[in-house]
Order: structure tokens, then C-alpha cells, then sequence
């Protein structure tokens, strides 16, 4: 019989995918003789049978009755029992963290009769009946799926009746009417009484806590974070421990680093009297870890050492969610915590320095997203720009845009193209679709563990909370400042937040770059110089650290897409080395399209020569650019790729132009003749049209100037001293015969320029793989070619069949949804699929000859998870956009290490 319950005793951590995470972090913390409550975790198997049957397996019942029986005897209590009950909490525990994206239900066991109990045997009759009132409110929101208000305008009505603002300042009668106010509330809006009997409760959150995986806003986060959609969740059933027993008790979180920073210490919020779901809402503000230590000496320093154990345990930053009961300190969660890209790169290094890690697992401890994260530009402080207020970073980045009230005005202005912040009193899940388009996340309550700060921080979305000089005031659309009455700030306002001081300013700031980024472009020592605290220094020094890592380690080489040389130039600046792609498409651009129109138009040898002729010395200037630029390095010159009518006046427009001419007698008949050109070479399929290798090979002269600008361009290069690598490239070709034409004349002209200069100019020519066939047929193709470089776009295109163009707006957002891919196959390479495609063009290429040197040239070339791919089957580079170069570099580095046996032969 399948194994659905485990005991906390009975995991460890390295079962994330049948505990979740949080059920096995309990397990491990259980396993290290910490104080943990006593519990036991329902697996993810579970959830996953009763996703896909709709029933909870008969199995689960009974081991369930185990567990539960096991940790009654061991606690000497009964679940819900009338005299001292046990009493348990049911939490979701997904494999990967989804913060406040599913269910909790506290306090299960509670009933008319165990409330009496718990009164005597806690002797404190107004927390046993607060704690039944947040019982059916969270069962009754969370199981039964009442609306939250209705259970929170009770309370608000409570406590206007008895003239108290603070939910603990009701008494046990008030307690007592509550109760049974939210009784009726259940049984008036879902139609039953709330359930008496202990196991059914306990049952019922279970169920509910599964079905809380498929919820709208768990789909979008997930989707959001590329967590797949059949993981399920686990279950954990804990022993309640309570933190509103009074002022020797409370709850809190805690990280051993600072979680923005990264700076070692001791950091985290904690409330007094109240239970954990009080701080992670922001609802009240907290005291600080060093307030604790004066407060009670022993939890202090108990959980200090539970910190540092945890710590090294994990070898990484934890966060950890604890709670003292009358004094006694128990850990209720742990796990590897989340934190900014900022504090990643930190902790990783300060963490080898206290050689606790390699520098090779440091640089697993990092990601391309975190770095990509740290080169986003930051505001400039020219002083102009009057600063609102200052509250907490909690999650970097410089975020501009005029103040959105909700999800719909968020989503609303986004999709029309402007920035948005998102401004709440504070956040919940609900907000989610919100903060998700939002350029950046303001709230006036709540500290760096609300849910606005760890989602933002999930996210990498620029976030400052806690700024409470604010009132917003979301149903009249206005954010009052206090001390500014002449102020009212509203929708048609533009704010910027920054989350690295907190600062909330008024207006359109200004924007320069990251500290990263300087030192991207210029270098260690003149990021340093230009450092303005300790900080940033240990940030760029990490980073460096880290970067040079990676260089050293990683076995792809990282090229660039570039077609200019301002483009060529960046790449270099970032540490590309070489350029992987030179699109030339748009040499025939601007003012030369009228060249390639009386190319297509030519009836002549004579004036298509013209044409050509007219094009040459043009090109030639470009290809002498990008060889100085590119000196000593790579350049792999892809020949045009685009049919040719993109080239041409767009059919409509010259139809109507013509037919109006022709209507006022002006019509030239030029027009005419281009117009019947412009309609022959229109295409049904572009994608799948006259391009390519195929367009190369079928209009004369196309090849020949091309490779001799690139040749010309090559020996001016020379005879100036310089050192021109250029590599050419054929696209689109599908079958070898195609290469070996485009080979024969290309070879022929170099022999000419060759034979005209004296210069030797053999340079390889390659061709992409971008075809299936292609893929397929490359132990023959590779017969003509000296070099691959997979083009994925048009690869994943052709493999899926559908072009980009016309499938990405209109439905991938349904496919995704259905699961069809769980990200968008044009972002991370398909790997079933199109990385097939590579892998079998790797095979078949390398059969022929096995030193062929592989690239990529897609897209995907600048993606991390696509990155290790491309390490996996042994490419020799990956080529990516100018800004994506440094995170490729890393990305390489950490494929190399995660993969060390993957080598080229
Ligand atoms: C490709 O198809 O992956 C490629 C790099 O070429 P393009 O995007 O220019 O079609
Ligand atoms: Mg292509």
C-alpha cells in the first residue's frame, strides 16, 4: 500500500518532492533534536491522486489515524478532546516555496465542548475562545470558501460595540458572541453547521488545502516562477503551539543574514501575543530580534543557537518562523531562505570566506536571473526630486510609474503601455495580479517579511513597504502624506520608489546604472572607485569574484548577437568572445533599399551589376567597422536570411497608391511595374517562403557581393595590421546540396579577392541548423560545413510548426494554462522537442567530423535554464544579445559544475 503520511521523525530535507519543502526542513530540524512541535506530513503523492481522482485515496484515512494516534500517545491528549486538547495546524508544503499562495487552517480541534478545555487547561478562557473565533474564520474562508469579509466585519462591528480598536482587547463575552455570530455566518453561507467533530475537520482542511493548489492565483504564480503544475502540495499536520498566550509568549521570523544585504547578523521581526499568520500580514508592527533578547533572555539565546546550528547545517542563509509558548521556544518552519540577488552573490562569497562552501558550490548558490537582477539601472540622486517618505527596501531596483490603486487599474494601464506602481495599505494574495505587472510594489503597513515583501522579493520586483507616513486609501483613489496636507496624491501622480534606501520619491526620477553594470562595463577597480559604501564595494567584489568563476570553470565559450559596432562594442565591454551572429539584413536597409529595389527590378545584366556595384563599397564599410571593432576575435557573418519583399513597399499601400494614380492620370509607370513585382513576390508563408540559402542560390549576384565585401573588407583589415576573423554563415539551409553550392561560390570569390590582394582568405564557412531536416540530414551537411550554429528560433518554428509571429499573442497563454508547455518554447528551449533537434544535429554533425565546432544562435542562447542545455549536449558556444553576455557567462559556469562529465568529445 502506497506510503501517503510521514512522521516528522521519519524524512529529511532531501525530500522535497514527497514532503514538500516545509515538511521536509521539519523533518530535518526534527532529525537535529530542535525544538519542533510534534507532526506528521501527508505527501505529495496524496494530493496528486486526489487531484487526479477528485477523492482523497482510501489509504490516507487510515494512515492518518496512525499518525495521529502515534503523536497523541506520545503527548499524553486527543484531538478536540473536552479536556486539554490537542489541538493541530493543517499548512500546505509545495516543493518549491509559494508564499501565502495556498491554505493554512490553525487551531483544528476546537468545538464547543474542547474550547471549554482548552479555557481550563491553558486557565486563560479569553485566548481558548479567540483562538475558536480564528478557527472558523480561516476554516470558514479557507475550506468552505466564505468571503473573508464577511468574518472581518463582524469582528470590525465587535469591536466598535465594545469601543476597542485592538483585535486582543476584546473580552471572553465579546469572544463568546463572535463565535457564535461566525457560526451562523457558516451555516448562512455554506449552508452547514460548522463541523463539531475534530477528524472531520481535520479531514476537510486537508482536502481543502489540496484543492488550494489548483486556485487562480497559485496558477499564476506558478507560472510566473516556471514551477510546473502537476507537483501538488504536501500537508503538514503540526501540534499547535500558541503564541497569544499571553505577553511571555509570541511568534516571529527570523533570517541568520539579512536577507537584502546579505550582511551576517541577527534579523527578524517579532510580535508579542499573537499567532504567526499576524506578522507575516504586517497587520501590527513588530519589535526587532534585539528587542526579544531584552525580553526574554532564554528564547533569545536558544534560538540564536538553533540559528547558527541551522546555518551551518544548511551551509546557506535560513529563515525560520518560531514561536514561544509561555517561554518555551519551538521552530515551526525553516528552510534555505529567499533573498535579493544582491544579498545571493553576498552571502555565497562571505560564505567561502568562512569556508563553509567551495567556491564551486558558490557559484551554484547564484543564478543568471539574480544577475540580470543587479545590472538593472538604479535612480540617479540629483536632489530634484522631493523624497515622500522612507521606509523599508524591501526589494531592489529603481521603479518609476504613475500610482495604481488595484489589480484592475494595474493591469488595465499596464496593457496600455504605461508603468505602474502599485500602491496598498498592505498586500495579500489576492494582489498578486497586481504586483505581477506592477513596475514596483508600495505598501503603508507591514515589515520585510509581510507578504508584499517576500512576494516582490520573489518576483525581483522593486518593492518598499512598511511606509506608514502614508494613508492610502484605496476605495477614494487617493495616497495622503502625513505632515502634507496640501498633498493628495492620486492615479493621474507619478511616483518613484527606490529599493535599495527605502525611498519613496515625488515624479519622474532620473536613472543611471547599477553599481554591477558599472563594473560590467568598466571594470573592478573604477566600480569600486565609484562605490559609495561598504556595501556596494562587497557587492561588486562578489560579483567579480563570482564572474571570474565562472570564466575559469565553464567549458561553452559565450559570443554575442551583434550587428553593429556599437553593439559589438558592448559585447566585448561584457566579456563576449567573439560575435556568434552579424545579421546583415540591415545592410540593405535605409536609404540602400532603393538599391536592392532595382536589384529585384533589374531586366538587365547591366542593371542588376549597377545595383550590385552600388552596394559593395557600402557593405564593405560596414564589414571594415565590425572588423576593427572585433579585432583578433570571431565574427560569424550570417548572409541575408529575410525574403526579399521585406525589402519593397508594402502591397496594400502600393496598391491603393496605384490605384488613385491611375484614378487622378499621375500613375508613374515605375509603380506599376514595382507593384506587379511587389505582388509576385508576395508569399502565402514568408517564414516558410523564398529565404534564406534559398533566396541566396536563386538571385543572382546575391552571394558574390557579400562575400566580397566581406572579403574587401577583410584585406583592408589586413593591410591596415589588423587581425579580421570573420566565419561565414549560410541560413535556413536544409539539405547539403544547398551548402555546397552557396560553398562553391562563395570559395570562388574569395579565391578572387584572393587572387586580386595576394592575401590568403580561407575563412570557414558554416552554415546555420535551423531546419529539421537540417538537424536530421547534418552527418551529411556537415560534410560541406567547417562550423554549426543552431538557430532555435527558427528551429522551434519549424519544429512546432508555427511561427512566432502568429501564435505567441493568441494562444500560448491558453497552452500554458493547459499545461501544453509549461514556459514559452521561443524563452527556454524545448527540450523534448527542438532539443532534440540540436541533440540529433550534434550526433549526426560530430559523426562526420568530430571536432565541428557548434554554436547557438537563437534566443535561447541568453537563457540560463536553456544555457545548461546547451552545455549538456557538448555545444562548443553559445551566442546571446550584448546584455545577456555576462549572465551567460555565469550560467555557463554554474552548467559546467552542476554537469562536470558533460565534455565535447
Ligand atoms: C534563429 O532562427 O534562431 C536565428 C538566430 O535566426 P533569426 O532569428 O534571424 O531567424
Ligand atoms: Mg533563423
Amino acid at each position: 500500500m502506497p506510503k501517503y503520511v510521514y512522521r516528522f521523525s521519519e524524512g529529511d530535507k532531501d525530500q522535497k518532492d514527497l514532503l514538500g519543502g516545509k515538511g521536509a526542513n521539519l523533518a530535518e530540524m526534527t532529525r537535529l533534536g530542535l525544538p519542533v512541535p510534534p507532526g506528521f506530513t501527508i505527501t505529495t503523492d496524496a494530493c496528486r491522486a486526489y487531484l487526479a481522482d477528485g477523492t482523497v485515496p482510501d489509504e490516507l484515512a487510515v494512515q492518518v489515524t496512525t499518525a495521529l494516534r502515534e503523536m497523541e500517545e506520545e503527548l499524553g491528549r486527543q484531538l478536540g478532546a473536552p479536556e486539554d486538547p490537542l489541538l493541530v495546524s493543517v499548512r500546505s508544503g509545495a516543493k518549491f516555496s509559494m508564499p501565502g499562495m495556498m491554505e493554512t487552517v490553525l487551531n483544528i480541534g476546537l468545538n464547543d465542548e474542547s474550547v471549554l478545555g482548552l479555557a481550563e487547561a491553558s486557565s486563560d478562557a479569553r485566548f481558548a475562545w479567540d483562538s475558536y473565533r480564528r478557527l472558523i474564520q480561516m476554516f470558514g474562508k479557507t475550506v468552505l470558501d466564505i468571503d473573508g469579509d464577511h468574518f472581518s466585519e463582524r469582528l470590525d462591528a465587535k469591536k466598535a460595540e465594545r469601543g476597542v480598536t485592538l483585535d486582543y482587547e476584546l473580552d471572553v463575552e465579546a469572544l463568546k458572541e463572535l463565535v457564535a455570530e461566525y457560526k451562523s455566518v457558516v451555516l448562512e453561507y455554506a449552508g452547514i453547521e460548522f463541523p463539531q467533530d475534530p477528524r472531520a475537520q481535520l479531514d476537510m482542511a486537508t482536502e481543502a488545502v489540496f484543492r488550494s493548489w489548483n486556485t487562480e492565483r497559485a496558477h499564476i504564480y506558478r507560472r510566473r516562477e516556471k514551477i510546473p503544475h502537476d507537483l501538488g502540495t504536501a500537508v503538514n499536520v503540526c501540534t499547535m503551539v500558541f503564541g497569544n498566550m499571553g505577553e511571555t509568549s509570541g511568534t516571529g521570523v527570523c533570517f541568520t543574514r539579512d536577507p537584502s544585504t546579505g550582511r551576517s547578523g541577527v534579523y527578524g521581526d517579532y510580535l508579542v501575543n499573537a499567532q504567526g499568520e499576524d506578522v507575516v500580514a504586517g497587520i501590527r508592527n513588530t519589535l526587532s530580534l534585539a528587542d526579544l533578547k531584552t525580553l526574554d533572555r532564554t528564547s533569545y539565546d536558544e534560538l540564536r543557537s538553533a540559528m547558527r546550528r541551522l546555518e551551518t547545517h544548511y551551509r546557506d542563509l535560513c529563515d525560520i518562523e518560531f514561536t514561544i509558548e509561555r517561554g518555551k521556544l519551538w521552530l515551526l518552519q525553516t528552510r534555505v531562505g529567499k533573498r535579493t540577488a544582491a544579498a545571493a552573490f553576498r552571502v555565497a562569497t562571505q560564505l567561502v570566506d568562512e569556508k563553509l562552501i567551495t567556491m564551486d558550490e558558490a557559484l551554484t548558490r547564484v543564478t543568471g536571473d539574480q544577475l540580470t537582477q543587479l545590472m538593472f539601472p538604479q535612480f540617479e540622486h540629483t536632489g530634484d526630486n522631493e523624497v515622500l517618505t522612507r521606509a523599508m527596501p524591501a526589494s531592489p531596483g529603481a521603479a518609476v510609474g504613475h500610482i495604481a490603486f488595484d489589480n484592475a487599474e494595474a493591469i488595465a494601464r499596464t496593457e496600455a503601455g504605461e508603468s505602474v506602481i502599485l500602491v496598498r495599505r498592505e498586500t495579500n494574495p489576492d494582489d498578486l495580479p497586481g504586483m505581477v505587472v506592477a513596475a514596483g510594489v508600495l505598501t503603508a503597513r507591514g515589515g520585510k517579511t509581510s507578504h508584499a515583501a517576500v512576494v516582490a522579493r520573489g518576483m525581483g520586483k522593486t518593492c518598499v513597504c512598511g511606509a506608514d507616513q502614508l494613508e492610502v486609501d484605496a476605495a477614494a483613489r487617493t495616497v495622503r502624506v502625513a505632515g502634507r496636507d496640501d498633498l493628495v496624491l492620486t492615479s493621474e501622480d507619478v511616483i518613484a520608489i527606490d529599493g535599495q534606501t527605502g525611498e519613496v520619491f515625488l515624479g519622474e526620477v532620473p536613472v543611471s546604472d547599477s553599481p554591477v553594470m558599472t563594473y560590467l562595463r568598466r571594470g573592478l577597480e573604477e566600480a569600486l572607485d565609484a562605490a559609495g559604501n561598504v556595501d556596494t564595494r562587497e557587492l561588486v567584489t562578489s560579483v567579480d569574484r563570482l564572474m571570474r568563476h565562472a570564466d575559469k570553470v565553464r567549458r561553452l565559450q559565450v559570443r554575442a548577437n551583434a550587428d553593429t559596432p556599437d553593439d559589438a562594442r558592448h559585447a566585448i565591454h561584457r566579456g563576449a568572445e567573439g560575435v556568434g551572429l552579424c545579421r546583415t539584413e540591415h545592410m540593405f536597409l535605409g536609404e540602400r533599399k532603393q538599391f536592392v529595389q532595382n536589384l529585384i527590378l533589374a531586366s538587365t545584366e547591366e542593371e542588376r551589376d549597377n545595383a550590385l556595384a552600388a552596394l559593395l563599397p557600402l557593405q564593405k564599410g560596414d564589414f571594415i567597422q565590425m572588423f576593427e571593432t572585433m579585432n583578433g576575435k570571431p565574427m560569424t557573418v550570417r548572409l541575408i536570411d529575410p525574403p526579399l519583399h521585406e525589402f519593397l513597399p508594402d502591397l496594400t499601400e502600393l496598391s491603393v497608391k496605384v490605384a488613385l494614380d491611375r484614378e487622378r492620370g499621375t500613375l508613374d509607370p515605375a509603380d506599376e511595374e514595382l507593384l506587379a513585382v511587389v505582388r509576385r513576390s508576395h508569399e502565402a508563408n514568408p517564414m516558410l517562403g523564398l529565404r534564406g540559402v534559398r533566396l541566396l542560390l536563386t538571385m543572382p549576384g546575391l552571394i558574390e557581393l557579400q562575400v566580397r565585401a566581406i572579403a574587401e573588407a577583410a584585406v583592408e583589415r589586413l593591410k591596415a595590421g589588423g587581425d579580421p576573423h570573420p566565419e561565414i554563415m549560410i541560413p535556413l539551409v536544409g539539405s547539403v546540396r544547398e551548402l555546397q553550392i552557396a560553398r562553391e561560390r562563395a570559395e570562388a570569390v574569395l579565391r578572387e579577392v584572393s587572387g586580386e590582394s595576394g592575401y590568403k582568405l580561407d575563412f570557414p564557412i558554416g552554415c546555420m541548423i535551423e531546419l529539421p531536416r537540417a538537424a536530421v540530414s547534418a552527418d551529411t551537411i556537415a560534410e560541406e560545413a567547417d562550423f554549426f550554429s543552431f538557430g532555435t528560433n527558427d528551429l522551434t518554428q519549424t519544429t512546432w510548426g508555427f511561427s512566432r509571429d502568429d501564435v505567441e499573442g493568441v494562444f500560448f497563454k491558453e497552452y500554458l494554462d493547459y499545461g501544453v508547455f509549461g514556459v514559452s518554447p521561443f524563452e527556454t528551449v524545448d527540450e523534448r522537442g527542438v532539443g532534440r533537434m540540436v541533440r540529433l544535429g550534434v550526433e549526426h554533425g560530430r559523426a562526420t567530423k568530430p571536432n565541428l565546432k557548434m554554436g547557438v544562435c537563437g534566443e535561447h542562447g541568453g537563457d540560463p535554464e536553456s544555457i545548461d542545455f546547451f552545455h549538456r549536449v557538448g555545444l562548443t558556444y553559445v551566442s546571446c544579445s550584448p546584455f545577456r553576455v555576462p549572465v551567460a557567462r555565469l550560467e555557463a559556469g554554474r552548467a559546467a559544475i552542476f554537469y562536470p562529465s558533460s565534455q565535447e568529445d
